[in-house]
């Protein structure tokens, strides 16, 4: 059933994965939906959200058990984020967040600075913000102008303005990215540090006020020749593109989780409410008219819920690779899979979220209904981790290489004999 994601076919989770699913269902209902509007509303770091999802070991799930996490498959945390998005866009975002800060150090970090920080991070007794976008480059990261030289004691100092940066306020440390000064441009030149929040030269605006995702400020930092110790370096120098991608890939999947969980609870809400409220003396549900549009979206959502969990699957089995994770043709794939998912389920999550404010008439308007911060917070995943306008240039991008290297179809003719029958009628 579209509003019920429980027994779906396409999901078949471990024991403790599926314990810890119930449990964050039960504190759905029970709290985090129930608090959901106030957390919207006063809008500062949802400290009690957080709090609880790292006490009940939610936090903890995209971390390996080497450094105290429960390391759960990507198709688990995908019907845990789901849940959460289902009532509240911050308690989602709380843990793709963790994952989008965190999976640059486990992925690059060496094993001294995973020992010191991978623990906190898990256990929520620190936090870490990833520093990407800079006032002048966004979806052309590659053009970033953030950087750094050597410092004297082998460390480097960085320089450089971020901006957007999710739980700046709250971070202990900032995985940021940077360039060489006076390397090369381009991809190639790009390099992730962990830069101490508390280092001399950091500066942490003020929150910066947006339309919506309340309760995960975002803040501008600025680095003015910050030291960083050299073992502070995540990976090789020129490997920050490759680390960035890594997460991202993550991170697209976990967008693409709190779009369907969003949708699914739109369409909860709304056909909860087009079943009570009146109108020509029937239920407005009992008009063919929203029961035609009350099809269509369940149609939808079940498709996006098949394509997120096959995502989800298909990563999984990437990464369980006995051959070891994807790389070259397998890893782009995997990326153009996950961008699909991204893309077409936020965009989809945009449009539905619309459709059944419009089902609640002018209550889906007023803020004493949820259906407007759906609707403010909706509009988030489409420009998150990639516009959709980017995702849909990588997957077009994708599909044209992958024609290429296929066999001609079979009723393709590129020069075809065009003749005319001379009985033909002109
Ligand atoms: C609430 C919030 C939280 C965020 N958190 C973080 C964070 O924690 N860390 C971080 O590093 N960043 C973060 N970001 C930044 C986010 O990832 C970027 O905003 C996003 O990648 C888009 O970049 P931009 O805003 O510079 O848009 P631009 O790149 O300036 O794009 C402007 C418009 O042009 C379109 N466009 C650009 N290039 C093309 C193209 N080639 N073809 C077609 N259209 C194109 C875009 O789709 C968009 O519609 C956050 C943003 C928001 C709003």
């Amino acid at each position: 059933m579209p509003l019920n994601a429980d027994a779906h076919p396409l999901v078949n989770l471990a024991p403790a994965e599926q314990a810890l699913l119930r449990r964050v269902q039960q504190l759905v209902a029970e709290q985090i939906g129930p608090d959901a509007e106030r957390v919207a509303r006063e809008d500062v770091f949802a400290w009690d959200t957080f709090r609880l999802l790292a006490r009940e070991g939610v936090i903890a799930t995209a971390f390996p058990r080497a450094w105290g996490g429960s390391d759960f498959s990507m198709l688990a945390r995908v019907r845990i984020i789901e849940e959460l998005a289902s009532v509240c866009s911050t308690a989602a975002s709380i843990v793709t967040g963790t994952d989008l800060s965190s999976r640059p150090i486990m992925a690059g970090g060496s094993a001294a600075l995973k020992d010191a920080l991978l623990p906190d991070l898990a256990s929520g007794a620190r936090q870490a913000a990833f520093a990407l976008t800079e006032p002048g480059a966004g979806s052309d990261v590659a053009r970033l102008s953030c950087h750094y030289r050597d410092a004297p004691d082998g460390g480097v100092l960085v320089s450089g303005r971020k901006k957007f940066i999710t739980r700046a306020s709250t971070a202990d440390v900032f995985v940021a990215v940077a360039r060489r000064e006076g390397g090369p441009v381009g991809a190639k030149g790009l390099t992730a540090f962990v830069v101490p929040r508390h280092a001399p030269g950091v500066t942490v605006s003020a929150h910066i006020p947006k339309l919506g995702w309340n309760g995960v400020p975002i803040s501008m930092v600025d680095f003015d020749s910050v030291a960083v110790p050299a073992d502070h370096r995540l990976g090789d120098e020129g490997r920050g593109m490759a680390l960035a991608q890594d997460t991202l890939l993550r991170a697209r999947i976990g967008h693409a989780a709190i779009a369907l969980g969003r949708m699914r609870g739109a369409l909860q809400i709304a056909t909860q409410y087009a079943q009570q409220r009146q109108a020509f003396g029937q239920a407005v549900g009992a008009h063919q008219g929203i029961q035609w549009m009350v099809g269509s979206m369940a149609a939808t959502l079940e498709a996006n819920r098949c394509l997120v969990y096959a995502t989800a699957l298909r990563f999984d089995a990437a990464m369980a690779d006995p051959a070891g994770p994807p790389s070259g043709a397998a890893l782009a794939s995997l990326s153009s899979h996950a961008s699909i998912a991204k893309m077409h389920a936020t965009d989809a999550g945009m449009a539905m979220v619309v459709d059944c404010l419009q089902l609640l008439g002018g209550n889906g308007y007023l803020k004493a209904f949820a259906m407007e911060r759906f609707l403010r917070d909706a509009k988030m995943n489409q420009i998150g981790e990639g516009t959709s306008e980017i995702h849909k240039s990588l997957i077009g991008r994708h599909v044209l290489q992958q024609a290429a290297a296929l066999p001609q179809h079979p009723c393709l003719d590129m020069n075809p004999d065009l003749f005319c029958s001379d009985e033909a009628e002109v």
